[in-house]
């Protein structure tokens, strides 16, 4: 089913059905930009942002945005610095270094780990002033507040 949407850069309203949220004319314009950037950076692998933005007309948002979404890399020892979001380590594409990644994922994996471990855990309150609801949820007596 194509959905009704705004184009992200121009704003008009189009029928968008996948991909980048762009209107037909954008995403064409998009294209060739991204395939103008792409070249650039392969003849010009030391390029800065400035000498890319300026040789291909592209604005360094639109530079920065399609490293951010991986659709570009630069080379190791260009300038355009792209830092991880984490610990700021210079990477090449994406948001996050490997390290960091890497990181990232385990801390979910332990979170949603300890949840687990908390939910199972949980029944075995029977600590005094505990009491459990008629929704199964375990709370703490408060008459003794209510004097
Ligand atoms: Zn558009
Ligand atoms: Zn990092």
């Amino acid at each position: 089913m194509p959905e009704i949407k705004y184009c992200r850069d121009c704003r008009r309203i189009f029928q968008y059905t996948s991909g980048p949220v762009l209107c037909a004319v954008c995403r064409r314009i998009d294209e060739e930009e991204y395939d103008k950037v792409r070249t650039f950076l392969r003849d010009f692998p030391g390029a800065n942002m400035k000498e890319v933005s300026d040789n291909t007309g592209v604005s360094p948002n639109k530079i920065s945005r399609w490293l951010k979404e991986e659709r570009l890399e630069v080379s190791a020892e260009s300038p355009i610095a792209l830092n991880c979001e984490s610990c700021g380590i210079r990477i090449r594409s994406g948001r996050f270094c490997v390290d960091c990644s890497r990181n990232l994922a385990r801390e979910m994996m332990n979170a949603g780990r300890e949840l687990k471990n908390s939910l199972k855990k949980s029944p075995d309150i029977k600590g005094e002033g505990y009491g459990k609801d008629q929704f199964g949820l375990y709370y703490k007596h408060k008459e003794k507040f209510d004097k």
